[in-house]
């Protein structure tokens, strides 16, 4: 099943038949009003799940003339795998890795959908794009050996880690407002099968920047659960950002950012530097006066 949340908390399936129609299954999600996680939040944590029969006799809408939105607009945790990927290691030069770095946090208050715009917070500190696979976790999960983590995975979608380069900690860098893109469906676990198999390529402005396959991952999928559910539990409709290849980079102003992941989909937003302002100009203590001598 490929899940896509639309007009605000609709959810709908696409058509197995045909990709460019939609089923609207809005009214099989348990208890509404779904509030800011939306119905797919709603639909995982229930543990409500949605077969094949029923799909039968409702109604087809066309994708195209759809407002989609984030398929989990407000996780309950959104979760980030620094330096995964040994080529992004060297190119950043950097010493660690995941192994010792462990994971961070990302506000879910920075998700947005695709077609969305990613606001460049400062005029003269980098942005870069860091495309990922990006797993949902579907069954709270605690304390889960590496061979049972793949049973606390709902599916899958395609994400931006949006992300300066300054000095701060990772989540202050990764968690400014619309830096969390996600989307535009959520594919379920058991249509993927092997998650350490899929291609994901990243553009910038039509140049590809980052090109590799998930199993270059140094933690993957099951290894990355099992590894966070040691440190906090996991919820379903948490995600997990699994780590970012090389080829990060600055975007500017009007660039459109793709991320496309094998059986996955494709997210794209764009950006602008409407609200962007100097670095020297975000809030802080005004200067200390010079002590009198
Ligand atoms: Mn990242």
């Amino acid at each position: 099943m490929r899940f896509a949340v639309f007009a605000d908390h609709r959810l709908g399936v696409l058509d197995p038949d045909d990709p460019d129609l939609i089923v609207d299954v809005t009214d099989l999600v348990p208890s509404p009003p779904y509030g800011p996680g939306g119905p797919l939040q709603r639909l995982v944590e229930t543990g409500r799940s949605i077969v094949p029969g029923d799909l039968t006799g409702r109604p087809r809408l066309a994708l195209a003339g759809l407002d989609v939105g984030a398929p989990l607009p407000r996780p309950g945790k959104v979760l980030g795998a620094p330096v995964n990927y040994r080529d992004h290691q060297t190119e950043m030069r950097e010493e660690h890795s995941i192994a010792d770095l462990g994971i961070f946090l990302k506000a879910p208050s920075s998700v947005v959908g695709p077609g969305d715009v990613v606001e460049l917070p400062y005029l003269d500190v980098r942005t870069d794009q860091e495309g990922e696979l990006v797993v949902v976790i579907g069954r709270r999960a605690r304390h889960v050996p590496v061979e049972r983590a793949m049973e606390h995975v709902f599916g899958y979608t395609c994400g931006l880690d949006m992300t300066i380069r300054s000095t701060e900690d990772r989540s202050t860098r990764k968690s400014f407002e619309t830096f969390s893109p996600l989307g535009p469906y959520v594919v379920t676990a058991d249509e993927i099968g092997d998650p350490g198999r899929l291609d994901l390529t990243c553009r910038v402005a039509g140049t590809v920047r980052q090109q590799t396959s998930t199993s270059a991952l140094i933690f993957g999928v099951p290894e990355l659960v099992a590894y966070a559910s040691s440190v906090m539990t996991l919820d379903p409709g948490d995600v997990i950002y699994t780590g970012t290849p090389a080829g990060v980079g600055p975007v500017a102003d009007g660039d459109r950012v793709e991320v496309e992941i094998t059986d996955v989909g494709l997210l794209a937003v764009t950006v602008s530097a409407a609200g962007a302002r100097p670095y020297a100009e975000r809030p802080r203590p005004a200067a200390t006066a010079v002590a009198p001598s």
